[in-house]
């Protein structure tokens, strides 16, 4: 009986470093900040508004009807209107 119990929880702790390893395998996605610039011949077009808090180089992030800054937080609502 013992050994049951103990291998159960043998088992159990397998299946949680297991799913730990696999949290931890997950990498985050690299931003793609090349994404959002477009090169056409010597002239470089950038997709996305930058942030007028932090500047130039970074980008809002486009939703469905906002530009968020991801630094911080900065928020511009999009008229519904102007549609891209
Ligand atoms: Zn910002």
């Amino acid at each position: 009986m013992l050994t049951s119990i103990r291998n159960l929880s043998l088992k159990k702790k397998s299946e949680l470093v297991d799913k730990m390893a696999k949290k931890t395998k997950k990498t985050k996605p690299s931003s793609k900040k090349y994404a959002l610039y477009e090169s056409s011949g010597s002239e470089l077009k950038r997709k996305n508004k930058f942030c007028p808090k932090c500047g130039d180089g970074v980008f809002l992030a486009k939703h469905k009807d906002r530009l968020s800054c991801g630094k911080c937080q900065y928020t511009e609502f999009m008229t519904k209107d102007k549609k891209e």
